[in-house]
């Protein structure tokens, strides 16, 4: 019985994934497109966009996979808007919610969020909406957490199901769904109720992430299995990758990027990411005074100072923008030629994001990282506070420090997607001119490391990189040296990609240090550490012949 069942799943997902859901022949077609240009004042649909619409305006429930900022949004808020029942939009983050609704109440949509803080007069208004009452209010937001407490609010969903105001049931960050999703919400299992409870009210769900285990599971659990998936290529075909060590030295590293907005990237527009405030003006101050023209952007600026620099930098009066990463929301300059990264993303995907607001009209745009192991312990402590920020975080060592790969394939790798190296067609460093690589076993080096450490624990010192790799070249404090490690023969640089591998291996591992004024981040030893410790143990590391290890 199971195997007919799934048979007929699969007949039914081949038969919806076969049907052409971009064409503008259905009835509401016309309705889309005006409510696209005169509310949303977007001029057209990015790719699978038109799909998702077309898809659960017609009744089908529907996964959508589309990198961040690739907009999702749009998918659920356009067919709310020109429908005339209610859409209920469940999402986890409250602060995500008031994002999409300032959104929305800025382009003039009525829409709202029930939470226990929300104030009696907002829930009426909602609560009267789904009773037909109130047909202003196209979208409420809510939390799966708030969804399963408020017995309430379910009962007046169910009327709204027996008026036939439900529009549709859109879920956000679908993947918190399963188990296997690295951000596995229990909550979410509350929604499983949905598709019996409220037979052909279509399920709208979304993510970024979300390889083929992850989705299989989500259908279970929601129950709609063999639905339509809509999956947006993550390839960006146009876009070449290369990664840069960044100088220790500041005025080496302006020089650089001096040269790059004067030559490789002349006449070009482009961003330049920074991680603080404060970064970001004296980064730009930096480079006024090199002659360049920059603005810079970050979120504390007026609104109007914000717009003013944008609309500098759309009519081409500055070459580039220095911006922290709250520049990037509504960004939509399709000639945008270069994206430098002066310090390294917090995630593969905030880089993959940020990375991708160049190259939109699908010619030729360049992203490079500029990256130094110093900066990533300047993160660490600001991401700390997440379940998965460290992790995240090291993921992008990990593209930084990798000496051979494909840019593109690790990327490709990240999002789980299949991936074939000869499809970059030479569009990252890697791929367009191939490293000498060589494999060194550095248990020793490790081991000696080790021995720095163990002496800074005996003396109370907290090791930061800058102590430790000192400390290994047998420069600062004296009394951090230990007489029996010898300085190493290769460079600082190859020193620091040695702690970095340790590092994202868990043979070195970051402590952390909280008081008033700072958050602060030591080397230690990592959980590999007792294996790492016996003589015969071998550490390989693939690297750049060029380090001389
Ligand atoms: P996601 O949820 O996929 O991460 P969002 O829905 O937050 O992305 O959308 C990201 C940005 O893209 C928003 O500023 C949105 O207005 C914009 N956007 C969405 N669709 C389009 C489009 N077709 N053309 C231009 N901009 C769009
Ligand atoms: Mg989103
Ligand atoms: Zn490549």
């Amino acid at each position: 019985k199971e195997k007919i069942k799934d048979n007929e799943l699969l007949k039914k997902s081949l038969k919806t994934a076969n049907k052409n859901w971009e064409k503008s022949t259905f009835s509401w077609s016309k309705k889309l497109e005006n409510g696209l240009a005169d509310i949303f004042k977007i001029k057209k649909f990015r790719e699978h966009q038109l799909s998702a619409m077309n898809a659960v305006l017609s009744g089908e429930d529907t996964i959508l996979v589309m990198p961040t900022g690739g907009g999702k949004s749009l998918c659920y808020q356009l067919p709310a808007v020109i429908s005339k029942g209610v859409t209920v939009v469940i999402s986890p983050l409250i602060a995500l919610m008031e994002d999409q609704l300032y959104g929305l109440k800025k382009i003039g949509v009525k829409s709202g969020m029930m939470n226990a803080k929300t104030d009696k007069d907002i829930t009426k208004s909602m609560m009267d909406a789904l009773e037909g009452k109130n047909h202003d209010i196209k979208l409420i937001y809510i939390t799966p957490e708030y969804m399963k407490k408020s017995k309430r609010f379910m009962a007046k969903v169910q009327k709204a199901f027996n008026l036939k105001l439900l529009t549709m049931f859109a879920i956000d960050e679908v993947h918190c769904c399963s188990q296997w999703g690295h951000d596995f919400r229990p909550d979410y299992q509350f929604l499983s109720c949905l598709k019996s409870m409220f037979p052909g009210v279509p399920i709208l769900g979304l993510t970024a992430t979300a390889p083929a285990k992850i989705i299989s599971d989500v259908q279970k659990m929601l129950d709609i299995q063999g639905c339509l998936v809509l999956r947006a290529p993550f390839n960006r075909p146009n876009l070449f990758y290369e990664v840069r060590r960044k100088p220790a030295d500041k005025d080496v590293c302006l020089s650089m990027i001096q040269n790059l907005l004067k030559s490789r990237f002349a006449d070009k527009s482009g961003i330049i990411y920074t991680t603080t405030i404060k970064e970001a003006e004296q980064l730009t101050s930096d480079l006024r005074d090199k002659g360049l023209k920059v603005g810079c952007y970050h979120a504390i600026l007026e609104p109007e100072v914000r717009s003013k620099i944008y609309s500098r930098w759309i009519t081409g009066e500055y070459q580039a923008v220095v911006a922290t990463i709250a520049f990037g929301l509504g960004i939509d300059k399709s000639d945008c030629r270069f994206i430098i990264h002066h310090c390294i993303s917090k995630s593969m995907e905030n880089f993959y994001q940020e990375s991708g607001r160049s190259g939109r009209d699908g010619k030729k745009a360049v992203c490079i990282v500029l990256y130094r192991l110093a900066d990533v312990f300047r993160l660490s402590p600001m991401v700390i506070g997440d379940k998965v920020g460290l992790q995240n975080l090291y993921k992008t060592l990990e593209y930084c420090l990798d000496p051979q790969t494909c840019r593109r394939s690790l990327i490709a790798n990240h999002f789980e997607e299949k991936w074939n190296k000869n499809d970059c067609a030479e569009m990252c460093d890697h791929c367009r001119c191939p490293k000498k690589i060589k494999e060194t076993d550095i248990g020793n080096y490790c081991r000696q490391i080790y021995q720095i450490i163990d002496k800074a624990l005996k003396t109370d010192t907290n090791l930061t990189l800058i102590k430790l790799i000192d400390a290994w070249f047998s420069k600062g404090t004296a009394s951090h040296r230990v007489a029996a490690v010898p300085v190493p023969k290769f460079s600082r640089e190859a020193g620091e990609n040695i702690v970095g591998f340790l590092l994202i291996n868990g043979y070195l591992k970051e402590d952390f240090v909280f008081n008033a004024y700072s958050n602060l981040t030591y080397l230690i030893k990592g959980p590999k550490a007792g294996r790492a410790m016996d003589k015969s143990h071998k550490i390989m590391f693939v690297h750049d012949e060029g380090l001389g290890i």
